[in-house]
């Protein structure tokens, strides 16, 4: 886009502005015309609905410059909540930064999984395995007011994310630490232990495309077939659950016959999968069985 902004050109109007932005980014991104309101929002500190009711208003030569860089960075392919900083999920904004998966929709099948296995007033104990911005973790808690979370993640600067967003969505019921993989749920036992874990595969094609060429490696990929860390879940998981406490696990679209087999033969049992909207199997849960054995 050329587009060195004249001062008090009144050209530089709302409406051009995201019309040329709009056309730019065209070519790299499938949702230009979004992309565009939500950059530009960003960049005037207005809300989207604002931007669209005040189309006619000229821009300040130094809020479109701040603009433009930000198109610059969305062209190459910068995913949008890495640009703003936030993602929504769950009616929660929360901050995201390179360090963390962007929040996905369909991760919220897995937390409307563990609020179905969680009784409202209930005070379960939830440990959250790699928790990332603490993404699924802050959600249950605040669904979840009487119980206690823990999320976990190997990154110290998610963790340090997630901390944040805890303080500023007022979660008190949520502690995040830094811990690998299952490290964190010992010595306690859980009600629910509950992860969105890596599961793509080493070399799936889709590591090339889109968002997640910018999402952090260790937060997607697990091993030859993504099920590395699902197994590992699936095999120190069970012990840490209290007893008729449960495992919910999201995973790829191909992985609900393996997650299932993982769970069974991990002695869990009212072994279900749940689909997500585009119908495909997104999350399996089981549950260790109610009277110790
Ligand atoms: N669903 C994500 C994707 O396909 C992967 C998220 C994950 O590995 N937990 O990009």
């Amino acid at each position: 886009m050329s587009t060195a902004p004249v001062a008090g050109n009144p050209e530089i109007t709302v409406s051009r502005t995201l019309a040329r932005a709009r056309a730019a980014l065209e070519a790299t991104s499938g949702t230009a015309r979004l992309d565009a309101e939500v950059l530009l929002a960003q960049a005037l500190g207005w809300s989207r609905v604002r931007l669209l009711a005040h189309s006619g208003a000229s821009l300040d030569p130094a809020r479109a410059c701040r603009f433009e860089a930000l198109v610059e960075r969305r062209r190459d392919g910068e995913p949008i909540a890495y640009i703003t900083g936030r993602r929504e999920f769950w009616s929660l904004d929360l901050a995201v930064t390179p360090d963390t998966l962007i929040p996905r929709p369909e991760t919220e099948h897995l937390v409307e999984a563990v609020l179905g296995v969680v009784a409202e007033d209930g005070t379960a104990t939830i440990a959250d395995v790699g928790t990332g911005a603490g993404t699924v973790a802050l959600a249950l808690a605040l669904e979840r007011p009487r119980s206690f979370v823990l999320g976990s993640d190997h990154s110290a600067v998610a963790v340090a994310v997630a901390r944040a967003n805890a303080v500023r969505l007022g979660a008190g019921n949520v502690s995040f630490i830094v811990a690998d993989a299952c490290a964190a749920l010992a010595p306690r036992r859980w009600s629910v232990i509950v992860s969105n874990p890596p599961y793509v595969a080493e070399h799936d094609p889709h590591l090339l495309t889109g968002d997640v060429r910018f999402e952090p490696r260790a937060a997607l990929v697990a091993g030859p077939r993504g099920l590395a860390m699902l197994e590992t879940l699936a095999r120190q998981g069970p012990a840490r659950l209290t007893d008729g406490g449960w495992l919910v696990l999201e995973h790829g679209h191909d992985q609900g016959p393996a997650v299932r087999a993982l769970l069974s033969r991990a002695g869990l049992g009212a072994i279900e999968t749940i689909r997500d909207l585009s119908g495909n199997e997104r999350v399996t849960l089981g549950r260790r069985a109610p009277t110790g054995r």
